[in-house]
């Protein structure tokens, strides 16, 4: 039997299941019967740049074997190093080099995912060309467990950046912060909280001293630091539009700290409640219904919008 046969037949069709990562962020309730995803490698192909793992795979297992190729995979890079790969899929966390690296739900090309029903389904395929029909792939980022257990993956990799570096502008407020993103050359993060602005440069060397010496022509004297701010003391994050920020760190200047460009914003108060529309409450519930009819997966992760 394969391994995704095995883990199938381990989720089965009736009970409520746990599908257990490496627990670095969530653990299962107690009176939850937990299954673990497939493991390991099953193929790197670095000319191609995919690699096809275990859903149950260490994320640092992964980043090594990536990592003696020059390659990396998109999985979030502030992440926990024990985390599995279905985990950082599952919870589709994006960390704030979104800007230049782009979402995590880009990475994942090809998905085997057992439903609520213990069947097997395959989502996408191992090059961009193949897929047709709905994008599974997308659906299953982020969904939390709650559609499906994530098996097995093959996912994009890319080439890591030769040179990377974040740097420090301080004095930037509201007047001048668009003014300074205008003479960025794809940025890898802009993070700023109304008054220091931290930016990640990340490709070849000179790309940093390019980036530097246009800050400097403009007037925006920056310093290198070893990272980007410690987002740990800011424990809520929220969505807003793009172009939103500026308002909503203007209003509470050194309090929020922005993902400029991306839209998201980090605080250490809670945001407001969503307002969750019912038409879309409708649609995730009827998904909900169709992957796993007696929600009997993952009870209680995730989503509020998948009760
Ligand atoms: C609440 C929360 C906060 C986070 N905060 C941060 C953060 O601050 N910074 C950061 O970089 N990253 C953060 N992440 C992302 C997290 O670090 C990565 O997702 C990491 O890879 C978790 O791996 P794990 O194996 O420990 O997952 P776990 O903590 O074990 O599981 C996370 C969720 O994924 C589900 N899951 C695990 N494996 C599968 C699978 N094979 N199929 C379907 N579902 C599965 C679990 O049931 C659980 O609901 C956060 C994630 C969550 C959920």
């Amino acid at each position: 039997m394969s391994d995704i046969a095995e883990f199938a037949s381990a989720i089965g069709a009736t009970g409520p299941v746990w599908i257990r990562g490496a627990g670095t962020r969530v653990v299962g309730p107690a009176n939850v019967r937990a299954v673990e995803s497939p493991r390991g490698i099953r193929f790197f192909e670095p000319e191609e740049m995919t690699v096809t793992c275990g859903a149950g795979t260490c994320l640092s297992e992964l980043d090594e074997i990536l990592d003696d190729r020059g390659q990396y995979a998109n999985l979030g890079q502030l992440r926990h190093p024990h985390g599995t790969v279905g985990g950082a899929l599952a919870s589709g966390w994006n960390d704030q080099l979104r800007l230049g690296r782009g979402p995590v739900r880009d990475s994942l090309l090809e998905v085997h995912v057992v439903t609520g029903r213990g069947d097997v389904v395959k989502g996408g395929g191992p090059t961009v060309k193949n897929v047709s029909g709905f994008d599974l792939c997308r659906l299953m980022v982020g969904s939390h467990g709650r559609l499906g257990a994530i098996a097995e993956v093959t996912l994009r990799t890319r080439p890591k950046p030769r040179a990377s570096a974040w740097l420090v502008v301080d004095s930037v407020d509201g007047s001048r912060i668009e003014e300074l993103v205008g003479h960025l050359y794809r940025p890898s993060a802009i993070l700023w909280n109304g008054l220091v602005c931290w930016i990640c440069v990340e490709g070849h060397p000179s790309d940093i001293e390019i980036a530097r010496t246009e800050l400097r022509r403009r007037g925006f004297a920056s310093q290198e630091s070893a990272s980007g701010p410690d987002l740990g003391a800011l424990p809520h994050r929220w969505s807003v539009s793009p172009r939103a920020v500026f308002e909503h760190v203007g209003e509470r200047v050194g309090q929020v700290i922005a993902e400029v460009g991306v839209g998201v914003l980090h605080g250490d108060q809670p945001p407001p409640t969503p307002i969750i529309d019912a038409a879309v409450e409708n649609i995730h519930r009827r998904l909900k219904d169709s992957f796993d009819p007696e929600h009997r997966l993952n009870p209680g992760a995730g989503d509020i919008l998948i009760r």
